[in-house]
């Protein structure tokens, strides 16, 4: 190899050299363009798939409800059945329940509230119809342990001169999904939460309760009740007849219920007379609290 050609080859290396350094340089920006390019597309993309998943939660009400304690539909039977007009039907906060009566076998002391609940087609056994004398109207239905107990009490209150009046006793599985989606569309969902059970799950199922009012009250459910005399002179006596004031005021956090003067409970006069005396709930009462 000449001098000549050797040189050429020592200035081909170098140029090899040079514009190989060079060449790697610009592999060094191609990387970095590359690399950047692929952090945009997985940026994008993971922008787009939590996107596209919030959009999916919010178009589709009962996936997302589900994780905030909705009852499940099939389960509360709402679902198929026409709600208010411009009402949900669904409401958040409903507990799951832990079990369920599914027929009547004459246990006087049996709980029913919102983790405790009747099957659709409970129908308590026994029941007779309340005399219009101490009734708002007709077609009131109670047990008649708890009927003749009532009798005895709204006499013995005639007698001191209260009037007593049953607005309320056994309900249907579907009269009170009435009466809540009606409270659920005039009151909002807080106070259906606090003053009205969820089909299934009202004492009213039991034939065992009962919503007591008076003529002086115009046969309205209110607390203002606790302040007529009625309403004082059940909360005084109310035991002696076997029956017990079944949502009191301060102990909502237990029977999950807001204050109601109107509605007693027929357990017994023994367990009654423990249970107002001790200034207790039923829930208590039964270590179910
Ligand atoms: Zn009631």
């Amino acid at each position: 190899m000449s001098r000549r050609e050797r040189s050429y080859r020592n200035s081909e290396e170098r140029e090899q050299r040079r514009t190989g350094s060079k060449k790697y340089k610009i592999n060094w920006v191609r990387l970095g363009i590359f690399i950047l390019l692929v952090l945009l597309v997985v940026f994008l993309s993971v922008k787009c798939i939590s996107g596209c998943v919030s959009k999916g939660d919010s178009s589709d009400p009962s996936k997302g409800r589900v994780k905030e304690n909705i009852a499940d539909p099939s389960t509360i039977e709402l679902k198929g059945d026409e709600p208010p007009a411009g009402n949900d039907r669904s409401i958040r906060g409903i507990p799951e329940l832990k079990d369920v009566l599914t027929y009547d076998d004459g246990d006087l002391l049996a709980l029913v509230n919102k983790y405790h609940g009747v099957t659709r087609d409970y129908k308590p056994e026994n029941m007779v119809e309340v005399d219009m004398s101490m009734a708002a109207w007709d077609g009131i239905y109670i047990k008649k342990e708890a009927y003749d107990a009532y009798a005895e009490m709204f006499n013995d209150a005639a007698a001191q001169g209260y009037t007593l009046c049953v607005c309320s006793g056994y309900r249907t599985y579907e009269y009170q999904q009435e009466l809540f989606l009606q409270n659920l569309e005039s009151q909002g969902e807080e106070y259906t939460h606090m003053f009205s059970a969820y089909p299934g799950r009202s004492e009213h199922h039991t034939g065992l309760a009962i919503d007591i009012t008076s003529p002086s009250m115009d046969w309205a459910l209110s607390q203002d009740f606790a302040e007529y005399p009625e309403g004082q002179w059940l909360d005084e006596h109310c035991q002696d007849y076997g029956f017990i004031l079944r949502y009191p005021k301060g102990k909502e956090d237990i029977t999950g219920y807001g204050y109601e003067p109107w509605h007693f409970r027929y357990v017994g006069k023994d367990v009654a007379k423990e249970i107002m005396s001790k200034g207790i709930t039923f829930e208590e009462y039964l270590g179910e609290a």
